[in-house]
């Protein structure tokens, strides 16, 4: 039986992180970050997106990052989508998960995406469907879930309102994600609460960005409230480019540290993942946000031997 304080950490720097950073890196490095990871112990990562190479430049490798990926038992490889053409795209890539994403408001989803609210949710009913059809297991998350830079609070109906709706697919897991980092913990219980309320059964996740210091707050609130899936960045690296002053999502080394000391194991090296949030650093030629890699893990010092 799986331990019920058990949490999956989803790792997501190699597509919500690196999508975000000025410069591109080589497909070789994002290929070796992803195995870093999951050598960590990660079992789902979100490896990159397939969307419009004009628009998001430092996804442009999607299919090579897939051809040079070696596949491993148990390992998810989830790629990004926003439309059935990126499906079709994820599908001859490999992808053995897909997640698409459905903004909760409709100013943000025409400036991320192009289209309404109402024509990603027509899109992702189509994606969820071929994606079934193909062996490939469809998620979707819900962005902006917990404010929008442009239209500002997103009531807690118009979110329920749309996971009711996505959920008519049968998802695998759906996501509630505070996209632009505004939500508190107090916000995360309430929401997390009125959505299971309204799909009873669905398995949640959580995204949580960092932007205004409350992403480890709201990790915890969401654990607390029964979410045991969460996606996290190795290094807090990541952003929107869509989204103004939106910063890093939670680091996955300071959220594997919460978590162990809160009694919630992971599967995760949490040494493993400080050093690969080290190694980020020396690619991206700069600091990382995160926490544990300043101050390293806290070792308890052994009581001094009696003389
Ligand atoms: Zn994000």
């Amino acid at each position: 039986m799986p331990d019920k304080h058990h949490v999956d950490i989803v790792e997501v720097g190699p597509r919500d992180g690196l999508q975000s950073e000025p410069g591109v890196l080589p497909t070789a490095t994002k290929v070796a970050f992803i195995e870093r990871a999951i050598a960590a112990g990660v079992r789902r990562v979100e490896v990159t997106s397939f969307v419009n190479p004009k628009r998001v430049p430092q996804m442009a490798d999607a299919e090579a990052v897939l051809a040079a990926l070696p596949r491993h038992e148990g390992v998810h490889y989830v790629g990004l989508v926003l439309n059935r053409k990126g499906f079709e795209r994820a599908a001859a890539a490999g992808c053995n998960e897909i997640g698409m994403a459905v903004v909760a408001s409709d100013t943000f989803n025409q400036r991320n995406q192009g289209v309404t609210s109402d024509e990603s949710i027509a899109a992702w009913l189509d994606i969820a469907r071929a994606a079934k059809a193909a062996g490939i297991r469809p998620q979707v998350t819900v962005s902006a879930a917990f404010g929008c830079p442009f239209e500002g609070e997103v009531p807690v109906s118009r979110v329920v309102e749309i996971v009711q709706r996505v959920a008519e697919a049968d998802p695998f897991e759906i996501a509630l994600a505070d996209t632009i980092g505004v939500g508190v913990p107090s916000q995360v219980i309430e929401l997390v609460g009125r959505v299971r309320e309204a799909v009873p059964g669905v398995a949640l996740r959580c995204h949580f960005h960092n932007t205004r210091n409350t992403g480890i707050a709201n990790a915890f609130a969401a654990v607390q409230a029964g979410v045991r899936t969460l996606d996290a960045s190795l290094g807090g690296i990541g952003g929107c480019p869509f989204a103004p002053a939106a910063t890093g999502n939670i680091a996955t080394e300071d959220l594997v540290y919460m978590l162990h000391r809160s009694g919630h194991p992971t599967g995760i090296d949490l040494a493993a993942a400080i050093e690969t949030g080290k190694w980020l650093q020396e690619q991206l030629g700069r600091p990382v946000p995160s926490m544990l890699v300043k101050a390293g893990d806290f070792v308890p010092r052994a009581p001094a031997q009696a003389a």
